[in-house]
This record gives C-alpha cells, sequence and structure tokens, in this order.
C-alpha cells in the first residue's frame, strides 16, 4: 500500500485484506489509518518518541544516542526498529508473526495505561510486542505508535474499499451518509460484512458521536442566491467563530469540534451554562461559538483567542478573562429520537422552543425575507455586528440536516466575495523550497494544494511566499519537522519537486488576485485546458494558521474551477 500513489490499486488491495480479515476487519480498519479508535474518543498511545528510543536500545543493545542518529538520517523510528528486529536472536523468525487482533489489543491496552508507574508499563508492553515481531511488523507497529503510518487511506477510501469487498450494489452515497450519521468505521465494518444493509439504511446520530457537520455553498451575489433558493430563503449571520457541536445525553456534556474532535475541555463556562439553560433529556446542537465582550455585547474574531492560546484552543481557565457565547443554528437530536430529517424550518421553531436566550447561548439572528434590499441591508448589518457575512438557507420542504455534505440548501456571502478574488482559501502546505539570502536556515517558498475529493489527492496551485512575518518565517522548519516525508506523499500530485515534502496537514488561509490557468500546477490537470492546471496568481498569507482544519479539509478542487468559471463570467 505504501509503494502505490494510485487510488484505484490501493482500494482494491484493502478490499481483499478486508475480506481475509474476517471479524478482524473491526479492528483492521483502524490500523490501515494508524489509529485504534475513531478520531473522537480522543485514544492514544501516549508514548514519545524518548520511550519508544529507550525501549530499543534495551532490546538490542545498540545505544540510544546511536538509535537517535539513525532516526535523524530518515526521520523515522519505524526503519530503525526494522533493522533492530532483524538482529534480534531469540525467537526464530517463523516464530514471530502478530495477528491483526495482537497488535491492535496490544495497541488498545498500552493506551489505556495510565497512573503510577505508566511509563514502565508500557515500555513493558511494547518491548513485548517488538521482540515478537518480523522487522517488517516492528517498522510499521512503531509508525503506528509515532503517529508515522501515513499509508494515505482516507475514510473515503476505507468506505470505498468496503464497498467492493461485501458487495452494496446500491447508491455508495448511502453508505457514506450513515456513516457521516454515526462516523464509527468499526461499526460500518461490522454491519458491511454481515450484509446487514437495513441497519446501515436506518443509522440514526446518537448523543456523544459527533456527527460529520452540514457545510455551506458559496455564490457571490445575492440575487443568484435567491434565484437558485427559489426566491425566498432565510439568511443568517455568519458568525466569525469555531463549529461546535454539543451533544447532552441525561447526564454529561461534550462538545466537538468541525473536525469532530472532542474539545469539551476548552468550554468550561458553556458546559456549566447548559444545564441551566437547556432542561431536556438528550440533544445534539449545532453552532458557532464566538468569543465576546460582556461590556459592550460586541463580537471578536476568533482568531483573537486562539492566536494567545497557540495550537490548540486551550480555553481552561480562562473563561472568565474571554466569555464564549454560542449562536444556535441547528438542532440534530432532541429527546431520544432524530430531529435532522425534518425541514430546517421545524427545526429552528423547535430550537427557539427549547430555551430563553442567556449570556452563554444566543439564536442565530436571521431573517426569512425575498426583497433583495433588505437582504443587502441584512448583510451590512451583519458585518457591522462583527460577522464575516451572511449563510443563505433554504426554507422549502425538502431541507434535512445533510450530514457531511456541502450542498445548496446552505449558500454563504462573504464581506470578502466584495474584494478582489472573493473569498479566501484555505490551503494545505505540501513542500517546501529552501529560502536563501536573508531567508537562509528557513524556506523561501512553501507549495500549496487543494484536495481533490474525487480523487481523494492533493493537488499543487501554487507557491506561496509573501504574508510571513519574521517570526513566523523563521519557526517554519520546526513547526513542519513531524510532517516531512522522505518523498512525495503517495496521495500528493504533483509536477514540481520541492525540497522536503510534508504530509499533508497543515491549513493555511490564503488570498490572492485570481486564478489563471498554468502548466506547472495539477490543481484540475487537464480539466480547463488540456495538459494545465489552475494555479492561484500572486498568493499572500493572511497570517491565519486554520488550526480547526484537517489537511483534507482545505478548500477543494471543485471550489476553485468554479471560482476560475465565475471570474471568467465577470
Ligand atoms: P466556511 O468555513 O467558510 O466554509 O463556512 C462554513 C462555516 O460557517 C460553518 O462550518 C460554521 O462554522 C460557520 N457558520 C457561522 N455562522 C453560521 C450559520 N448561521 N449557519 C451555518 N454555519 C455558520
Amino acid at each position: 500500500m505504501e509503494a502505490t500513489a494510485k487510488r484505484l490499486e490501493l482500494a482494491s488491495m484493502l478490499a481483499s485484506l478486508f475480506v481475509d480479515a474476517k471479524d478482524e476487519v473491526e479492528k483492521l480498519v483502524f490500523l490501515v489509518q494508524g489509529k485504534l479508535a475513531p478520531d473522537y474518543e480522543g485514544i492514544e498511545t501516549g508514548m514519545a518518541d524518548k520511550l519508544l528510543v529507550k525501549a530499543l536500545s534495551g532490546i538490542s543493545n545498540v545505544r540510544e544516542d546511536q538509535i537517535l542518529k539513525d532516526m535523524a538520517k530518515t526521520g523515522d523510528l519505524g526503519t530503525v526498529a526494522f533493522g533492530i528486529a532483524s538482529g534480534i536472536k531469540q525467537r526464530a523468525l517463523e516464530e514471530r508473526m502478530h495477528t491483526i487482533a495482537d497488535v491492535f489489543d496490544s495497541l488498545k491496552a498500552i493506551s489505556k495505561i495510565s497512573g503510577e508507574g505508566s511509563i514502565s508499563k508500557k515500555l513493558g508492553l511494547y518491548t513485548e510486542l517488538i521482540i515478537g515481531s518480523t522487522p517488517s511488523e516492528a517498522k510499521y507497529i512503531t509508525r503506528i505508535i509515532t503517529g508515522r503510518l501515513r499509508l494515505g487511506v482516507s475514510d473515503a477510501t476505507i468506505i470505498s474499499s468496503l464497498i467492493a469487498a461485501f458487495g452494496w450494489d446500491g447508491d455508495p452515497e448511502a453508505i457514506e451518509y450513515a456513516y457521516n450519521c454515526y462516523p464509527d468505521m468499526a461499526r460500518l465494518a461490522r454491519l458491511m460484512r454481515s450484509h446487514d444493509w437495513h441497519s446501515i439504511a436506518a443509522t440514526s446520530p446518537a448523543p456523544m458521536v459527533p456527527v460529520k457537520v452540514m457545510l455551506a455553498e458559496r455564490l457571490t451575489s445575492l440575487s443568484e442566491i435567491l434565484v437558485k433558493l427559489g426566491k425566498k430563503a432565510a439568511f443568517e449571520y455568519k458568525y466569525d467563530g469555531l463549529r461546535t457541536q454539543i451533544h447532552y445525553d441525561g447526564s454529561n456534556v461534550k462538545i466537538f469540534s468541525r473536525g469532530s474532535e472532542e474539545t469539551t475541555g476548552n468550554f468550561p463556562d458553556i458546559i456549566r451554562a447548559f444545564k441551566s439553560t437547556f432542561n431536556l433529556k438528550s440533544c445534539i446542537l449545532d453552532g458557532e461559538s464566538v468569543p465576546y465582550n460582556p461590556e459592550t455585547g460586541e463580537l471578536y474574531p476568533f482568531q483573537m483567542v486562539s492566536k494567545r492560546r497557540g495550537r490548540k484552543y486551550d480555553l481552561e481557565g480562562k473563561s472568565e478573562e474571554i466569555p464564549i457565547v454560542v449562536f444556535l443554528f441547528d438542532i440534530l437530536y432532541l429527546d431520544g429520537r432524530s430531529t435532522m430529517n425534518l425541514p430546517y424550518e421545524e427545526r429552528r421553531k423547535l430550537l427557539e422552543s427549547l430555551f430563553s436566550e442567556n449570556e452563554n447561548f444566543k439564536l442565530a439572528t436571521r431573517i426569512v425575507s425575498s426583497d433583495l434590499q433588505e437582504i443587502q441591508a441584512f448583510f451590512e448589518k451583519s458585518i457591522a455586528d462583527g460577522c464575516e457575512g451572511i449563510v443563505a438557507k433554504s426554507v422549502s420542504d425538502e431541507t434535512p440536516y445533510r450530514a457531511g455534505a456541502r450542498g445548496w440548501q446552505w449558500i454563504k456571502f462573504k464581506r470578502d466575495y466584495q474584494r478582489q478574488m472573493g473569498d479566501s482559501l484555505d490551503l494545505v502546505v505540501l513542500g517546501a523550497f529552501a529560502g536563501h539570502g536573508r531567508r537562509k536556515g528557513t524556506y523561501g517558498a512553501l507549495l500549496m494544494g487543494v484536495y481533490n475529493d474525487e480523487r481523494d489527492t492533493f493537488e499543487t496551485i501554487c507557491k506561496l511566499g509573501t504574508g510571513f512575518n519574521d517570526e513566523i518565517l523563521f519557526s517554519l522548519p520546526k513547526r513542519f519537522e513531524a510532517l516531512k516525508t522522505e518523498s512525495c506523499p503517495n496521495n500528493v500530485n504533483s509536477i514540481m519537486t520541492p525540497e522536503v515534502w510534508f504530509y499533508p496537514d497543515t491549513v493555511l488561509e490564503v488570498v490572492g488576485a485570481e486564478i489563471t490557468i498554468s502548466p506547472v500546477h495539477t490543481c484540475a490537470y487537464s480539466v480547463i485546458e488540456e495538459k494545465s492546471g489552475l494555479s492561484l496568481r500572486f498568493p499572500r498569507f493572511t497570517g491565519i494558521f486554520r488550526t480547526d482544519k484537517k489537511g483534507s479539509e482545505c478548500s477543494k478542487t471543485s471550489e476553485i474551477i468554479s471560482m476560475y468559471n465565475n471570474q471568467a463570467k465577470k
């Protein structure tokens, strides 16, 4: 799998592996992604490189400093573990061979160890695993633990491989949709293996399991939006904060981010206020949380808070300092049943009936209108009130909550659209070119990309070297160190060869002048023009790291194509 850059080949290898794995497929779907559980469970082995180096040294009598040196050469402890396992003589190679369950269960056991003496217990379990491993097993087990398995296997690839393996001949979107409502790959693999299509179709959300968020399309004129949504629509403020999905199961409250990561610990004030605001048995609510000034009611952009807190939104203990208000705009589940299939208007009414607004919870401000002037005035008011713009929402009867989907039921219209190119883009860092002169010692430019969700690959769109202040510029090599890969990752499609490649993970907000045709970039290659792609002209970093987005949540190739087409119209 590591050696192939062809997505179809990867999917077909996975499919036959899934069939062979029998009931171990439930564990395998996690292992091939280097995970032990769905992301939202936040399960990690919690073993730092240093600890693994110690264990490997203990097994082999190779000194720790030598192991560190070997590791520095490739940046990969897995390769070092391969060498060490090849040299172990205690057990004959033929006697060593783990099952999927062995590896999975041992890693899970490591992740569960906590408290006193946990370090030496983890070390013991890892040592045992490696002693019983073939060299290749040692390599991949070590990579899983260090979070560097990186086979480029996305959720979408796993789902299409499960379909190929277990023979579903209906619409693949139905399977994807079930997963988006309840994103536990082990459950999906189990149901698919037993051909339980009924349970898959009946999948409904459950409190404490994050639902993939619904997203908006974009248009650059209000009149186009009205036409698209059938002359009349709801318009809500588009708050510039963090997506906040709130779950309550009758006793606990949990909060999940846009990327389905649990962020409960970051919102102590919201958790506290929840129970005094809502009186219900269970629910899943969707909204946006925004920091604000309690004296004036003024909203602050979220970056203000996240900048101070570094990479993670660590608001613990700081809630008094910068209060947060959640603007709720949807409800997915209430008192034991899903509300996702109700039309948007009904969900909104339900939400309105559930609570009285207070300083921690408010309803998203909105109007329902067919009058362009009124909508334009509402948009301007949204900007004056500190928002990014508005989100238009269809009020037709056919408006279920579409988990994980970007669709024309929601259309965003932002302030940026009135600037030169329109919206900013969220581009993923794929590689870097060495800096010269004043930039010696850091990077001169980054190779930036977008995600092609149809092909499940990343494509390049520009080289980015503008908009970095010195502090950020010189921190880049360190910031990206852990993402370095030896060669072009197999899910990246590039014509350019940068000096360093990175695993696609970090997303930067970038503005630019326009989208142009380019023979050296692979974004939408040969779509608009034969043997050419699309590129972003005069790109500039806005200074914002989109830490709330994973690599594959960056701007999509399809968005760039429609931006290009829209430009051509003007
Ligand atoms: P974007 O990140 O530009 O694709 O815009 C979509 C995001 O806008 C959503 O993920 C939400 O976090 C945010 N948002 C803010 N206000 C609203 C709203 N009223 N309805 C839906 N999304 C909103």
